[in-house]
């Protein structure tokens, strides 16, 4: 997606230890505009019409789920959970992360009234890494009794293990801008 891959450019910033900073755009301050372009590609990629939910992750998935939600006709989102609080009664789905950012493993969790065996579920987050978080989230999906309709991804990180190993077996991976390399902080995106 150029649009994309444009804004990475102008406005993302190469970190140590291969992390890309896009805050001013994705996910701290969020350009409405952008995120209404994301859903609607995301929309062209997912055209099966029986996809009837969105599943994410708190908290960078959750404004990019809800806009790209409105090109799918309104669907529910439900995002994943990473505390355990009281407000989370009733059976859960849980499944466990090992947090690429911050190095800690975690449980992200689903009340299971919000995914079960009728549902189709497109899996939608802000990065792919080494594919915890996605891999977490399918963990649920398959638990729920749900199908995996596929999984759409702002930015992949083609130079981590996650989407070959998910393409690889088999996922419906569709990622809108994959970047190769962004070695000595110049960032070389895939050809496609
Ligand atoms: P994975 O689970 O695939 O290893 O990492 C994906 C998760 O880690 C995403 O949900 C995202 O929040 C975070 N993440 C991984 N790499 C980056 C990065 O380079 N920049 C930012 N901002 N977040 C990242």
């Amino acid at each position: 997606m150029e649009l994309l891959k444009e804004r990475i450019l102008r406005d993302g910033k190469v970190k140590e230890g291969g992390i890309l900073k896009v805050d001013s755009f994705l996910n701290h301050q969020m350009d409405i505009g952008l995120l209404q372009e994301i859903g609607k590609e995301f929309r062209r990629l997912f055209p099966d019409e029986s996809i009837n939910k969105i599943l994410t992750i708190e908290a960078s998935g959750i404004g990019i789920a809800a806009i790209t939600a409105q090109y799918f006709g309104n669907l529910p989102v439900v995002f994943a959970k990473k505390t355990k609080s009281k407000n989370l009664d009733g059976e859960l789905y849980t499944a466990p992360v090992v947090s690429f950012t911050r190095g800690t493993q975690f449980d992200v969790q689903v009340a299971a009234k919000f995914l079960g065996p009728e549902d189709h579920v497109l899996v939608i987050d802000d990065f792919l890494a080494r594919g915890q978080a996605l891999k977490g989230l399918m963990q649920i999906v398959e638990r729920s009794g749900a199908k995996l309709a596929g999984c759409g991804i702002v930015i992949e990180k083609g130079f981590q293990e996650g989407g070959r190993e998910l393409r690889a077996a088999g996922v419906n991976l569709h990622s809108l801008a994959i970047i190769d390399s962004i070695e000595g902080g110049k960032i070389q995106f895939r050809q496609e």
